[in-house]
């Protein structure tokens, strides 16, 4: 019923909303919601690789391969940026 303006999320591997996601950079049919973003920080911000915390939001990737986030450092692929071309929060505001 809403399937205009969703995008498949690869952490909770649902439909999202696009505003509440940022696209996978290169890909238009995958993205990482907010909500896993921000239960992801709840949790430490740890990089699936290397288990250090990801300090600068910069730095935030996505491992496809396995579907966890991490650094960009730690070959995790980058995020779209969210709306209005900035970060996490604004995405979620919109
Ligand atoms: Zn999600
Ligand atoms: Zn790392």
């Amino acid at each position: 019923m809403f399937s205009f303006g969703t995008i498949f999320c690869v952490l909770c591997e649902r439909q999202v909303a696009k505003n509440q996601s940022r696209r996978v950079a290169g890909r238009k049919d995958l993205a990482v919601c907010t909500s896993c973003h921000a239960r992801w920080q709840q949790l430490g911000s740890q990089c699936q690789r290397c288990k250090t915390r990801v300090v600068d939001e910069r730095d935030v990737g996505v491992f496809l391969d396995r579907y966890a986030l991490g650094h960009l450092d730690c070959g995790a692929g980058g995020l779209e940026p969210g709306r209005n071309g900035r970060s996490w929060v604004d995405a979620a505001a919109g």
